[in-house]
Order: C-alpha cells, then sequence, then structure tokens
C-alpha cells in the first residue's frame, strides 16, 4: 500500500508530509482514543485545547540524524502537536539533546516554546496515541507508509537513526529495507547500546549507522534502566556518525 493509496496525496517535501499526516484518519480505534483523551484530558490542562490529531515528525527537512520512538502520549504529543512534547518522556529526551548541543533550549512545552534542533528530527512508526501506548500491529503496519515516506524525503542527507525501544527498532528495519538500505539476516537484535552499520544497494549512498537505545519512558528513567548519561552517549555518538558538527550551526543557545 502506498501512500496515494491510502491518503491520496503524494507527499514531495517534509512539510507536505507533516501536513498529510496531520490529516490522518486511517485508524478507527486511534481516532477514537485521541478523541477521548482529548475530551476528557487530564485535570492539570483542563483549559487547554488538545491537538487529538495524528502527531508529524518535528526537525529539520535536511536532518542527517532521525530519531525513532514508539507513538505520541495521550496527554502529552497528542495535546501539544508535537513530538515528545508536554510530558515527561520529552523532558529527558530533550534535556538530553541539550546537554550534547543538538537542541537550543532544554524543555518542550508546547508547538510555539522556540523549540529548535540541530540536524536532528525525531518521528514515530506510529503517529497517534495508542491506548496504554500500545499500538497493534495492524495499526503499525497502517501507519509505515509515512515513516518510508519520511525517510525517503530525509535520504539525501540522512546518515544516522537513533531508535528508542524494541518497538520502533522492529518497525524500523523493514522501512530502510524498502528505502533501500541492505537489513542482515537474521535481523540485528534490539539492545541498549546496539549499533548497525547498513550498507546501501547503491553502492554510491553512503551507508547508514543505525544505533539502539532504551526508550525514555518513565518506566525506564524513573528505575534508573535509563539514565541521562546513558541517553547522551548515545545521542553523541550519532551525531558524530552522522557528521554534526552543533558548534557550526547557526542555532542560538538560550
Ligand atoms: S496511526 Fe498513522 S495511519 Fe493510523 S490514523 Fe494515525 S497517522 Fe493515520
Amino acid at each position: 500500500m502506498n501512500n496515494s493509496s491510502i491518503s491520496g496525496r503524494v507527499c514531495r517535501s517534509i512539510a507536505e508530509l507533516d501536513a498529510a499526516v496531520a490529516d490522518c484518519f486511517a485508524c478507527p480505534r486511534l481516532v477514537a482514543w485521541r478523541e477521548l483523551a482529548a475530551e476528557q484530558k487530564r485535570p492539570a490542562f483542563r483549559d487547554q485545547t488538545y491537538w487529538a490529531r495524528a502527531v508529524p515528525g518535528f526537525g529539520p527537512d535536511d536532518a542527517r540524524m532521525l530519531i525513532v520512538g514508539l507513538a505520541p502520549a495521550a496527554h502529552g504529543g497528542n495535546r501539544t502537536g508535537r513530538m515528545f512534547t508536554g510530558d515527561r518522556s520529552g523532558d529527558v529526551l530533550y534535556a538530553a539533546l541539550h546537554a550534547v548541543d543538538l537542541a537550543n533550549q532544554p524543555t518542550s512545552t508546547s508547538i510555539d516554546d522556540g523549540l529548535r534542533l540541530t540536524g536532528v528530527r525525531i518521528t514515530a512508526p506510529v503517529h497517534c496515541a495508542p491506548p496504554d501506548n500500545k499500538p497493534t500491529p495492524a495499526e503499525r503496519d497502517r501507519c509505515s507508509h509515512w515513516l518510508d515516506t519520511e525517510v525517503r524525503l530525509l535520504t539525501p542527507t540522512l546518515r544516522s537513526v537513533v531508535v528508542l525501544g524494541a518497538f520502533g527498532w522492529q518497525a524500523l528495519f523493514p522501512v530502510l529495507a524498502r528505502a533501500g538500505w541492505v537489513v542482515p539476516r537474521p535481523r540485528p537484535k534490539f539492545g541498549h547500546g546496539a549499533h548497525v552499520e547498513l550498507a546501501a544497494t547503491d553502492v554510491e549512498r553512503t551507508p547508514l549507522q543505525v544505533f539502539g537505545c532504551y526508550h525514555v519512558s518513565q518506566q525506564n528513567t524513573f528505575t534508573g534502566r535509563l539514565t541521562p548519561a546513558m541517553l547522551e552517549v548515545v545521542l553523541s555518538d550519532a551525531a558524530a556518525a552522522a557528521g554534526i558538527d552543533p558548534r557550526r550551526a547557526p542555532v542560538p543557545r538560550e
């Protein structure tokens, strides 16, 4: 199933992709869940209007590094409209990105908070908040064409990927194979600190460096399974592999 067969839209740029993702209603269960969360709200956000739509990726359209998570949180990305924005997982992720000079500020609270990333884009294999943070395999597969498109559009610049958690790891490799990278069989196993170099089927194309990292979920960060230092090491390694030099990037620090 290709992009146009689902949405009727062919995306020629990341901006077009982001707009098309936000307009997707293909999964009835997830559409109902994202709207229910927006209706019920958390008490702390009762005065806010939730985004309640699919959440597009966030970051420059010429990113050299891609971070792949799982799916937006019902009261985080589904509320604010931006990946990992407005929840505890995002607090950890953006603080680490700032610590390694890939973000201009350590917090991510709303879509208009001035946050900018350097050379990095953040996305997910499922763009709508799922109940219990668990998309079904059918929902993952239905959403995969968006990641296909995103990777295809980023391919000219993309050099490294950080995958947060086993779900994203499983979802990503078929996408990379379809995008023209050679995925070994058996597939590389997920683990924190895993690192795989994928050759391209086109010998002219640069290999892709894929890194595994525990997900920044509260379950992992509150228990110390994933510490800020562990996350920063993976992000730094992936940025170095992608050839990102944050000191040269024209992103103002706050
Ligand atoms: S999960 Fe993906 S395919 Fe399903 S409605 Fe959301 S954006 Fe569309």
